[in-house]
């Protein structure tokens, strides 16, 4: 329970709903607030000259955002060069449609993503558009930006963060929130993209939800640091277990200790992504006993 209480006390700054953080970069927020989205999507409007690049587009169905973009847009006498998207859950995407009518964006105004991976078939919700695919590194540039595309997976298999080289910033995405941490698919994918923004060297972050996060080494090493304090955890119960199988809830019991019982099952779902990542390690291996997946640490 005191995580929860931890994670409201910290989820206090508050965004004003347009922004202009930089010579370059004004915030649009989504006006889509909720327990996963913080006060909401950030979308960015990326550039200096008369056509700029919209980076993510909030949820659909959110008349105040798209005033407040329309508004934004035309008080910098500018418009929309394309449109690029960090990934494809419904609050970076769901805003496709109803940017692209409010604007007027004809069929030359291409949105872009990276593809999913393993590849799939996407269609945007509301519109004859379809995706324009991006490869790992490609370069993207407007009057005053240059963005460099580099695909971090992990939170989902087609993620991507954006560096823009002008300021050595990156735009995350839900690689790194602006407050808590963030949820993913897979953590052996997401430890190695963390790993990758770190060694971007970026002197700040522009996250997908949450303020503008200045001191950005340091907070990509404190996400590395505290799953890896979990990670520790877990090896150090199976190290002192080796001669049994254990269950996740097995673990939890033991590391979770603190924490109220009915959390115990959201626990486990957290250890589960951990022991998926460690068996991909070869650390430790798994069995299925009659349905009870159980695990025990690699005798190699
Ligand atoms: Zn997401």
């Amino acid at each position: 329970m005191y995580c929860l209480q931890a994670l409201k006390i910290i989820m206090t700054t508050v965004i004003p709903k347009i922004e202009q953080l930089s010579s370059r970069v004004w915030r649009i927020l989504g006006c889509n607030p909720g327990p996963y989205t913080l006060q909401g999507t950030n979308v960015y409007l990326v550039g200096t000259g008369q056509k700029r690049i919209l980076i993510d587009t909030g949820d659909a169905d959110k008349p105040e955002y798209i005033q407040n973009l329309k508004d934004t847009i035309k008080t910098q006498q500018t418009g929309i060069q394309q449109i690029l998207i960090t990934h494809y859950h419904h609050d970076h995407v769901g805003g496709i449609a109803d940017v692209c009518n409010a604007l007027d964006l004809g069929s030359t105004v291409s949105v872009s993503k990276l593809p999913r991976n393993p590849p799939q078939e996407e269609s945007i919700e509301s519109t004859s558009k379809s995706y324009n695919y991006l490869q790992d590194g490609e370069v993207l540039k407007t009057d005053g930006a240059t963005l460099r595309a580099v695909y971090t997976p992990g939170h989902t298999d087609d993620h991507m963060v954006l560096v823009l080289e002008e300021e050595q910033a990156v735009f995350t995405g839900d690689c790194i929130l602006g407050e808590g941490t963030a949820v993913f698919e897979d953590l052996f994918t997401y430890m190695k993209s963390l790993e990758k923004l770190v060694s971007l060297k970026p002197q700040k972050l522009y996250p997908g939800h949450g303020p503008v996060i200045d001191d950005a080494v340091p907070k990509v090493q404190m996400y590395i640091d505290h799953r890896n304090m979990r990670e520790r955890q877990i090896m150090e119960v199976l190290s002192g277990n080796t001669d049994k199988w254990m269950t996740p809830m097995d673990m939890v019991k033991i590391i979770y200790v603190d924490v109220p019982e009915h959390l115990h099952i959201a626990a486990a779902g957290n250890v589960d992504h951990h022991l998926t990542k460690l068996e991909k390690e070869k650390k430790i291996v798994r069995r299925d006993d009659g349905g009870t997946v159980q695990w025990k640490k690699s005798s190699l």
